[in-house]
């Protein structure tokens, strides 16, 4: 079996540093790591009109930046097929017919989609695009038979309904399809890094994010206004590590090197969160910590940034024939999938010869 990694991101926005140790990272290295046949990059427009149906600028405006946003993370368009989801219109057809594979209530239990048309408030008003999201996620990723699909936590339900989709599809008409696996951040703090503001999740539609473009003054700011704990008042206070977010991104971010760098009075993070818990250090002490870590790992990626800002034919050029690529691929799984469904009328007259025969 050949190893066919895919992931992608809705253009709602610039990605940020959640996106960044949730899914980002682990691209990178997969690519770099190069144990693989081919490689897919996907930038979800048509899945993010599902919840921004009315505001195509919002998406249309977001194309480029997320393209940015992976080659200044080092995303190597020369190992990485990077494509616009809408242009391979594949996709659309094959979720339609998966649609008939899944029922309502199995999209109810959906606990991510479920959880996210409580933050969207949509109420009574679900569009029935978003509802079915996963089904057309599921195309996504079986259109190119991938098997390797690095992704936040948030992501399983979603593998999991294309799992039994697979699965479905496979037992129903003929074996063509390939289940996928979800590669998960080894660190548990990257599986879901929650927004600044404390809230669970970063995320682009809830504006709580830092994002990969943020400028350093950008990052001081929102670093220094961060959630931490309440009942910290004064410095020498006992204070609280959990649903601390300062110390939830210091596990998804700091390192030992970090400590002997801009920490020099501590070895490592476990030093650390002892002496906050006893009491004595303050929480402008650790912000300004947090802060010089994420400079450091965000300088490479503004520099990156920069030079593809200044090379937008370039990034242009690498979408045009990242989709044209896309396109051809997941058209030969729509060949078979017609053909497994027993809807390729004209393959070879098939349709005309066996009435034929039948007579
Ligand atoms: P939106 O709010 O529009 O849904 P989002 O911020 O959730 O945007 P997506 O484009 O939906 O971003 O997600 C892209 C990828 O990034 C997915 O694999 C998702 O699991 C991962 N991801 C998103 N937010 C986080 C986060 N806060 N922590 C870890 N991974 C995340
Ligand atoms: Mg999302």
């Amino acid at each position: 079996m050949k190893n066919i990694v895919l992931t992608g991101d809705r253009p709602t926005g610039n990605l940020h540093i959640g996106h960044y140790v949730g899914s980002l990272k682990n691209r990178v290295k997969i690519q770099n790591e190069g144990q693989y046949d081919d490689m897919f990059i996907m930038i979800a427009d048509a899945q993010a009109l599902t919840d921004n149906a009315d505001n195509p600028r919002k998406i249309r405006d977001n194309i480029l930046n997320v393209a940015l946003d992976y080659l200044s993370v080092g995303i190597d368009p020369k190992k990485v097929h990077i494509f616009i989801q809408s242009e391979v219109n594949e996709l659309t057809e094959l979720a339609f017919y998966y649609q008939n594979l899944v029922t309502v209530s199995r999209l109810q239990r959906n606990p991510t989609v479920k959880q996210e048309i409580k933050s969207r408030k949509f109420k009574e008003s679900i569009p029935v695009g978003f509802f079915t999201y996963p089904i057309s996620q599921a195309a996504d990723i079986t259109a190119f038979k991938a098997n390797i699909i690095p992704v936040g936590v948030d992501q399983l339900p979603m593998i999991e309904q294309t799992r039994e989709i697979v699965r479905s599809f496979n037992h129903t008409y003929k074996e063509v399809l390939v289940e996928p696996n979800a590669i998960l951040p080894s660190n548990s703090a990257c599986l879901r890094l929650p927004g600044i503001d404390g809230n669970a999740k970063m995320s682009k539609s809830l504006d709580n994010c830092i994002y990969l473009k943020d400028d350093s003054k950008e990052v001081k700011k929102k670093v220094f206004s961060m959630y931490t704990d309440p009942l910290h008042i004064n410095v020498s206070d006992p204070g609280h590590i959990k649903d601390n977010t300062v110390f939830t991104y210091l596990d998804a971010f700091s390192t030992e090197e970090d400590f002997r760098l801009f920490y020099p009075e501590f070895k490592n993070l476990d030093e650390l969160k002892k002496a906050y818990q006893k009491g004595g250090i303050g929480d402008m002490k650790i912000k300004n910590f947090l802060y010089q870590i994420l400079e450091k790992e965000l300088n490479p990626i503004r520099e990156k940034r920069k030079y593809y800002e200044q090379h937008l034919d370039e990034v242009y050029q690498i979408l045009k024939e990242g989709s044209l690529y896309a396109k051809q691929k997941a058209n030969q799984t729509l060949t078979m999938v017609k053909q497994a469904m027993q809807i390729d009328y004209f393959t070879n007259d098939n349709l005309k010869k066996e009435f034929l025969n039948n007579k």
